[in-house]
């Protein structure tokens, strides 16, 4: 944001590297309060036209898309994920601002006869705080910015501290494409988010991030009873059945696990596999896992990066060695570029107890508790007990037993025999602990907006 008074910058480290290599703006409370000026100023004209507002999401979603090369490798240098995977990224935000420009907001009559008629509208609410994490910062960006635009709301966004730039460069493509203030991305640390979300100006928080950050989030908004949609932290469970084919399911159980090196909400966090199979697949995943290519996000072989934070390699170390304590087996194997890049090797955990923190909590990085399971009520149990409920998965050579088996889990979103698919139309949620509310399709967009009853007496007053 170009209004900086301040003019702090902070440095941003490119994880493969450990070295500082950019600079961000360290917007201050006069810049949030300056954005958040704005975008009240902008939301009156902003919010009466929803075809112009269709036409302008379409603008963005193109011009997006036209930078995608530059946005991408901006995104790969902050954040660590192979080029190819951050301009896929890049691409699925411009996806996302294409779909969410056809989604409904016609007004739905549910009575219109000789005495009355009763019309349901939904409302834009004002202007909307959008805080996202860093590890899909350029897509999460778009799942707030494209609903809230598209409701009629203006909304200002802050990207998370490690990965402020991809998200800075988002909003200067897309600004000329809207009205001043519709849109302003402020970036700084959690202090800013917080004085963000606790804005008295602010209708309504939408929120991806951690659960910690979440509930504080969600207590602010109490105060001034703001609109929330909290997608939080998960620690989903695959499931792998008896009847599951081990050499079909590996390739797509490995992705799941270790796509964007486990920094994914819902990735497999914990896999359960039957006890007649569990040598088989663990062999064939181990086998998959020393064969990974792990290094720079530049060089076109890499298939996973470096863990985006030096706090996250923390976390992640801190858990293997843990795990190893209590006399874990350590699956590895693949080559680590040195350096002082913040890199892990995907790694199987075996042998640990249900109540193991690896298993409990939730590592958000490319380690992975493997346990075994002989009954199928026991092993849903054993899924369901913990209080996040994000997403989870059930593998099967039968489709209609796992979908049954899934549909059991605790959770927003069971996949079967895939795990990590989403797409612009279908619900993003969080049960329990793992959220509130939901991103995408119609029932995202219906969160960016009030709900107003029409009800007219027909004759004459
Ligand atoms: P985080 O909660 O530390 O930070 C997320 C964002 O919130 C950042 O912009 C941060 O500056 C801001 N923030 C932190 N504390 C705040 C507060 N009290 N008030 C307002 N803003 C605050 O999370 P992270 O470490 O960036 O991301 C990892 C977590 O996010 C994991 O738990 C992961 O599961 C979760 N996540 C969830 C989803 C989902 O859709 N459910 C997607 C991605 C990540």
């Amino acid at each position: 944001m170009e209004r900086s008074h301040a003019g702090n910058t902070y440095d941003v480290v490119n994880p493969a590297t450990g070295q500082v290599f950019a600079q961000a703006q360290d917007h201050d409370e006069r810049d949030l309060h300056a954005a958040i000026t704005a975008a009240q100023t902008a939301f009156s004209s902003w919010s009466r036209d929803s075809d112009v507002r269709r036409r302008a999401l379409i603008a963005c979603s193109q011009a997006i898309r036209a930078d995608a090369e530059a946005l991408g490798r901006l995104l790969m240098l902050e954040q660590g994920k192979p080029l190819a995977k951050a301009v896929g990224e890049v691409m699925g935000a411009a996806r996302w601002f294409e779909h969410t420009a056809s989604l409904a907001l016609d007004p739905v009559t549910v009575r219109d006869d000789g005495d009355m008629q009763v019309v349901v509208h939904r409302r834009p609410l004002g202007v909307v705080a959008g805080i996202a994490p860093w590890n899909y910062p350029v897509m999460t960006a778009a799942w707030k910015i494209a609903p809230a635009l598209l409701a009629g709301n203006t909304i200002v966004l802050k990207p998370s501290p490690f990965t402020p730039l991809s998200t800075l460069r988002l909003g200067e493509i897309i600004a000329p494409l809207l009205p001043y203030g519709v849109v302003a991305i402020i970036s700084g640390g959690d202090a800013l988010g917080a004085a963000l979300a606790a804005h008295p100006a602010i209708r309504k928080v939408t929120f991806t991030g951690s659960t910690a950050a979440g509930k504080s989030i969600a207590s602010a908004a109490g105060q001034d009873i703001k609109r929330l949609t909290l997608e939080l932290g998960g620690n989903d469970a695959a499931i792998v059945l008896d009847d599951a084919d081990p050499d079909a399911i590996i390739e797509k159980l490995f992705w799941g696990a270790f796509q964007n090196s486990g920094q994914v909400c819902s990735a497999i966090k914990r896999l359960y596999i039957h006890e007649s199979k569990f040598d088989a697949v663990v062999e064939r995943l181990h086998d998959r896992v020393r064969r990974t290519i792990v290094g720079d996000g530049a060089d076109p072989a890499t298939e996973l990066g470096p863990l985006t934070t030096r706090r996250q390699l923390e976390t992640v170390s801190t858990l293997a060695a843990d795990s190893a304590e209590r006399g874990a087996r350590i699956l590895d194997g693949a080559a680590i570029p040195p350096g002082a890049g913040y890199f892990f090797a995907p790694t199987l955990v075996l042998g640990l107890s249900d109540d193991a923190p690896l298993v409990v909590r939730e590592q958000f990085g490319p380690l992975l508790p493997i346990l075994s399971f002989s009954d199928e009520a026991e092993v849903i149990e054993r899924a369901n007990t913990t209080s996040f409920g994000l997403s989870g998965s059930v593998w099967s050579g039968n489709v209609e037993r796992a979908t049954e088996l899934a549909a059991q889990l605790e959770c927003g979103t069971a996949w079967v025999n895939q795990h990590l698919s989403v797409q612009p139309d279908a619900p993003v949620s969080g049960r329990k602990w793992s959220g509130l509310g939901a991103e995408n399709g119609q029932w995202g967009l219906n969160g960016f907006l009030d709900l107003q009853t029409v009800s007219v007496a027909k004759g004459a007053a």
